[in-house]
């Protein structure tokens, strides 16, 4: 029976050992590869016939989209869940590369620019804000050097993020895992002072799909206000308020760009969008 127990060990640690192998074979990425760098947009991000998939071996996720996303343009990313929204804002930063078609920062291939540049001009709020479980300060402020004190309030203040002065230790509360919990739109507003720290460029908010309650949303809206101001925005948009703020709004269907307009043109062109917008209603006034 022993002999049968170390078998099965050497069995479970065979098959880990092959996990982290192939993590060990992942080419790294090299932070200062490619010829240009880049400091700002200049003009405009275009997505020129792009297609996607997350593996060869899977199914297309993004099919045939172009796009141009101008330089100070508001662009909400709409559409049903799965249909490519949030991969779609992915590819800009370059977590993934594209399989066909270009993707051009002010006409230069993004494969071109250095990643070190290009991952400095982009800021990303994600769905799920991910919290470390370490100190206010440190979440806010990691990667960035010398943030003073007087700069660290300030964006805390921006954010709607004056929670953070009513926690026990201030900045110096552990967050996180086996910290403090912290409610979603504590979380996300926390992801907006940091936003606001790195001062990018580029701005991609993939909005949380989970209701807010109203005075959450009510502090989130005036923090991105403020972070939206000034900047190229990609917003993923699950609420009717940052759709209507949008100058322009990308409906995708199944990976495909189905229509382009502003909010009223496409409730007035496309069932598909008027069907979504009707949910989105429903959904609040059933919150
Ligand atoms: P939601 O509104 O639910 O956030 P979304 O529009 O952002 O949806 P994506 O996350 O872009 O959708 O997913 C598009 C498609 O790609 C889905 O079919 C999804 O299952 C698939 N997908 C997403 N991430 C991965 C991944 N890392 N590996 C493989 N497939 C993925
Ligand atoms: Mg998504």
């Amino acid at each position: 029976r022993n002999i049968g127990g170390i078998h099965n060990n050497l069995q479970v640690g065979a098959a880990a050992g092959q996990r982290l192998q192939a993590i060990f074979d992942e080419p790294t990425e090299t932070m200062d590869a490619g010829r240009v760098t880049a400091a700002t947009l200049h003009e405009s991000i275009e997505f020129d016939h792009v297609f996607f998939r997350y593996d060869t071996s899977l199914d297309w996720v993004l099919r045939d989209i172009s796009l141009t996303i101008r330089r100070h343009e508001r662009v909400a990313l709409v559409g049903r869940s799965g249909s490519g929204k949030s991969t779609l804002a992915n590819l800009i930063p370059r977590f993934y590369d594209i399989q066909r078609g270009r993707i051009l920062w002010d006409g230069v291939p993004l494969a071109d620019l250095t990643l070190r540049s290009l991952r400095a001009m982009v800021s990303t709020v994600s769905q799920d804000v991910f919290l470390f479980n370490e100190t206010v300060r440190y979440n806010i402020t990691y990667g960035l050097d010398s943030v003073t004190e007087e700069r660290l309030l300030d964006v805390l203040a921006r954010a709607q993020a004056q929670f953070v002065f009513d926690l026990p230790l201030g900045v110096e509360t552990i967050i996180g895992e086996r910290g403090l919990a912290l409610s979603g739109g504590q979380r996300q507003r926390l992801a907006i002072a940091r936003a606001l720290l790195r001062n990018a460029p580029i701005l991609i908010f993939d909005e949380a799909t989970s209701a807010l309650d109203t005075e959450s949303e009510r502090l989130i809206q005036h923090a991105l206000d403020e972070l939206f101001r000034e900047r190229t925005v990609i917003i993923i948009a699950h609420r009717l308020s940052s759709i209507r703020f949008a100058d322009r709004v990308v409906l995708l269907d199944a990976g495909k760009i189905s229509a382009i307009g502003s909010h009223d043109e496409l409730l007035a062109t496309s069932p598909l969008y008027a069907n979504l917008m009707a949910h989105i209603e429903q959904e609040r006034s059933g919150a």
